[in-house]
């Protein structure tokens, strides 16, 4: 990638800097643009006006576009709350800098722009909605939600770790104290980056009452995909849950109060929202809720209404709710313009307007994020500076979040770390939103939270401007959209012949974006807590841990898993209880899921003295996968064992021979991983052996006598496993 940063601002203080000159460093940067940095929570490109809503105004927002400019290809890289706030501090993909679900930990002492805007002389503040589970870093002041946060009475974490909690409506409170530490810097000369970040228009979407009667003149119109039947795609979508129709709460989502008395339209979490209420605030909602409710139910207990009124009684609700949170923000957004105004810093401010990512607005019968369709996909992205961006500027160049921090990073005139994955915007935003010859014609995207709320599956993909694809690791499917004929994504193309060409040439982008961003999904821990039988497994072996007693541990996938089968007798005899062993072979499992075991509670109460693992054949036979790639993900196991059991000796098998013939690829690809992984053997803590020629006759052939299906062993091989690596166990010590 050559990507050349003009950028005056750094060829200042570089001066000031080298030369030693007696002007002082404020001055020389003080005009250096300040950052204002305006971002919510799961906000909808569908519902602002500068985007073409069809079921809301948004006139502050629209201020900005058309002051500034509106980009409609802004996607983000993982498509949930934390997560995408680690893409935007870092500029890296969520493998990189660790965060990828949300309730992980956001290491902060990893660079972040925040902190390197600091080293550069501007003053830096954050109020609101945080998310990353560990304290922020690289702010001068702060004060932020704990977690989601409450649209009443918020409580926010003070920068000493104490908790106040402010009475009144959460969107405006944000927004007075971002407007406050303004004006406590006013006279200051340091730039500065404010960050105010919203917690609406999360769920559950508790307006504010001057918003409560916005839509009593006419419901909101409906999406067109408000009854998709999922036909047509993966199977998993029909999985998923977080539709209008099925996963709708009683009190959370509905506002209804008391017991849920009708549990076949809806789920039981009641509203924490209202018990945070006074009793002023109480009455004006109940004033609002309460005859619509009764009006409800009463048809309800009647029998009058269908199934499809019930789903569009329940829709109106979600999106009216949803839409009145937006415009608070909307709102806010126009308190903040109107002070940059009157105090005459609109000059040098620069304004941004983003959300976390995009939302279903019950487009495909939905609400929430984390699929990689268009909705939740997009994040909006207004940005304005008066003087360089030029009013009513409309983009179709494809930004991400990761763009964000070498964005501001630039405007600043700092640095860019080589780290960063993220491309500058800035060229973009001084050619009109021209994209330069050389900017990126694709992103890539990737979603880690499975086994989750909302049973969304795990999966990644990329988009170009027209197409995108999207690949399931779960069913080991591709799903490709034709975004020209079908922008609604309704019917996968991934088998029709005519696209055929552009699927090859899709996957082809996949794993080239996959090299380019470093993503390698044999290191990156992953769970398969969505498929039972493992899920079961998992816990059971966790308790068998717990127990503790154990010596001997057998780590892998179904070959070892086959211990307790066709193996039984021989496990016996050879390790029976005399040897307490632990079988942690999970079949289908690849270094991925075995990097998850060992870090969520495998390991957690045992301490053997010695590990057999013998894993990587499922990375082969699921995908090809690059035996390098494969190598680091049995060398990212080996860590964990060294970090967590540093006294376990590990005796690392070569991955058994697969396929009849010693021609057959996948077992080529096997010996090319094992001629990797007999490296990370020292002798002392990891030993190698490569036992596979035991189980081949004289011309390499697999006997269908040893494995039946050439690549399950029966009894005798388990057998032959057991006596050829008996006198190692033995010298270890076992
Ligand atoms: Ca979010």
């Amino acid at each position: 990638m050559t990507f050349q940063i003009i950028n005056p601002w750094k060829q200042i203080a570089a001066a000031v800097l080298g030369m030693g000159v007696m002007i002082s460093a404020a001055s020389a940067a003080q005009k250096r643009p300040n950052i204002v940095f305006i971002f919510s929570d799961d906000h909808a490109v569908q519902a602002i006006g500068a985007y073409g809503s069809k079921i809301n105004k948004t006139p502050n927002l629209d201020r900005i576009a058309d002051s500034g400019a509106v980009f409609h290809n802004s996607f983000c890289a993982n498509s949930i709350c934390g997560p995408s706030r680690a893409n935007i501090l870092t500029g890296k993909h969520s493998h990189i800098n660790g965060f990828r679900r949300n309730g992980e930990r956001f290491d902060g002492s990893q660079t972040t722009f925040p902190k390197l805007l600091q080293n550069v002389g501007y003053k830096t503040a954050l109020v609101g909605k945080w998310h990353l589970g560990t304290d922020p870093q690289g702010f001068d002041y702060y004060e932020i939600l704990p977690g989601q946060g409450n649209y009443y009475n918020p409580d926010f974490i003070q920068m000493d770790g104490s908790r106040k909690r402010y009475q009144g409506y959460c969107t405006d409170i944000i927004t007075e104290k971002g407007v406050e530490w303004l004006k406590e810097r006013e006279g200051n000369e340091e730039p500065f980056m404010l960050m105010l970040q919203h917690k609406a228009p999360h769920r559950n979407w508790s307006p504010h009452p001057r918003h409560f009667n916005l839509f009593d003149d006419a419901p909101v119109p409906e999406p067109d995909t408000l009854f998709d039947d999922y036909s047509g795609r993966s199977r998993l979508l029909k999985e998923n849950e977080m539709t209008i129709k099925d996963h709708f709460h009683w009190g959370h989502d509905a506002k209804f109060k008391g017991d849920n008395e009708f549990p076949e339209y809806f789920k039981g979490l009641g509203n924490g929202e209202y018990r945070r209420m006074n009793d002023e605030q109480k009455a004006a909602w109940d004033a609002y809720y309460e005859p619509l409710n009764q009006k409800f139910l009463a048809d309800m207990r009647a029998g009058k209404l269908s199934d499809e009124d019930i789903l569009r009684w329940k829709y109106q609700r979600y999106i009216q709710d949803y839409l009145k949170t937006v415009q608070a923000v909307d709102d806010g957004v126009g308190a903040v313009l109107d002070y940059l105004k009157e105090s005459g810093l609109e000059e040098n401010t620069i304004v941004i307007y983003s959300s976390d990512q995009g939302f279903y607005l019950g487009e495909h019968g939905w609400y929430d994020k984390r699929w990689m369709y268009e909705e939740s996909l997009k994040m909006p992205f207004l940005v304005r500076w008066p003087g360089v961006i030029e009013p009513g500027t409309q983009s179709t160049a494809l930004i991400q979040n990761i763009d964000y921090a070498p964005t501001f990073l630039e405007w600043a005139g700092a640095e860019i770390p080589e780290a960063i994955q993220g491309r500058s915007m800035v060229s973009l935003f001084e050619n009109q939103g021209v994209p330069d010859k050389d900017w990126r014609d694709a992103i890539y995207y990737a979603y880690y939270e499975n086994a989750a709320v909302h049973a969304v599956p795990i999966h990644d993909g990329v988009r170009t401007d027209r197409y995108k694809a999207m690949f399931f690791p779960r069913t080991r499917e591709w799903n490709l959209y034709d975004l020209e004929k079908d922008p609604q994504e309704m019917t996968s193309v991934h088998n029709d012949p005519a696209y055929a060409n552009i699927l090859r040439g899709m996957q082809q982008r996949y794993w080239d974006l996959k090299d380019f961003y470093d993503v390698n999904s044999a290191t990156i821990p992953m769970t398969r807590g969505d498929e039972g039988w493992w899920r079961s497994r998992q816990q059971e072996k966790n308790a068998l841990a717990r127990e503790g007693n154990v010596d001997l541990a057998f780590i892998g996938d179904s070959i070892t898993q086959g211990w307790e089968g066709a193996g039984k007798e021989v496990w016996e005899s050879y390790y029976g209880s005399c040897r307490k062993p632990i079988n942690l072979g999970f079949g289908g499992d690849r270094t991925e899921h075995v990097i998850w075991r060992l870090t969520h509670g495998n390991l957690n109460g045992i301490d053997p003295k010695v590990a057999v693992l013998m894993i990587g054949t499922n990375n082969t036979g699921h995908s090809m996968q690059d035996p390098e790639q494969v190598a680091a993900g049995v060398q990212e196991i080996l860590n964990i064992m060294k970090e967590r059991k540093p006294e376990t000796k590990v005796l690392l098998l070569g991955i058994f021979p697969r396929g009849r013939t010693p021609f057959d690829q996948k077992r080529l690809n096997n010996v090319a991983i094992n001629q990797s992984i007999r490296r990370f053997a020292d002798g002392e803590r990891v030993h190698y052996m490569d036992i596979g020629h035991v189980f081949l006759n004289e011309d390499g052939y697999l006997p269908e006598d040893i494995m039946p299906d050439a690549l399950h062993l029966n009894t005798a091989g388990y057998k032959l496993w057991a006596e050829a690596i008996e006198s190692k166990l033995s010298d270890l010590g076992i």
